[in-house]
């Protein structure tokens, strides 16, 4: 059965703004992995703990088995065998995917190429901004090299257009350009709003 479009291994990154289904689409392709009878592998960093550790939850409520890492290198030791991820499974997945990519360490670039090289079927979703409106992290890079890129958007909820962009709110008021992008502890929330209606606080 062929795999994909694709011949061998290739990037595919899914990006777009919080609430945009990136997750939701994630979860989508690897599903129908599963049915196809592939192996599949996810990956999220240990610092999203938004609804469960051990998986990956859309805001519709799916979720898909995950594991939670620290770092890109914790990811090579995993598929190399060396833990309980792949079951004692000598060979690498079919699929390896990784959610919340924005908040992986640089690593993750050669990491996807190398399995990609390998005939791995890398699926990547993730931040393409960040709260600014700035790109986010890996992505850009990730952007640049991928095979197949779906930008996602959400609906602004101000307006109902679609949304670009993730608003942050501290207290309920913007977050400010200088504010950091991990910020432990504030009462904070995101909003899904387009370029008309995101702003950042003076
Ligand atoms: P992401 O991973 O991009 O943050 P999810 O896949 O977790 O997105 O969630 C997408 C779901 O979020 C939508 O199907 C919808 O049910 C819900 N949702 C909540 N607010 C919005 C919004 N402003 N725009 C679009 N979807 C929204």
């Amino acid at each position: 059965m062929l795999k994909s479009p694709y011949h061998g291994g290739h990037l595919e990154v899914i990006v777009g703004p919080m609430f945009s289904g990136k997750s939701e689409e994630l979860i989508r392709r690897l599903n129908r992995a599963v049915i196809a009878r592939q192996r599949v592998a996810v990956f999220k960093p240990a610092i999203d703990d938004r609804y469960h550790l051990t998986h990956v939850a859309s805001h519709g409520g799916r979720v898909t088995p995950a594991t939670a890492v620290i770092s890109t290198a914790q990811v090579r030791a995993l598929l190399s065998g060396q833990g309980e991820l792949l079951h004692s499974e000598p060979s690498l997945p079919d699929v390896v995917a990784f959610d919340e990519a924005q908040f992986f360490d640089a690593g993750l670039v050669p990491l996807a190429l190398e399995l990609a090289d390998l005939g791995v079927r890398v699926i990547l979703a993730g931040l393409d901004l960040d709260f600014r409106g700035e790109p986010f992290g890996v992505i850009p890079e990730l952007l640049s090299r991928a095979e197949s890129v779906e930008k996602l958007t959400a609906i602004c909820v101000v307006c109902g257009a679609p949304a670009t962009r993730t608003q942050r709110l501290i207290s309920g008021q913007p977050a400010r350009r200088g504010d950091p992008v991990v910020m432990v502890g504030a009462a904070e929330s995101y909003e899904a709003r387009c370029r008309v209606h995101h702003v950042l606080g003076e």
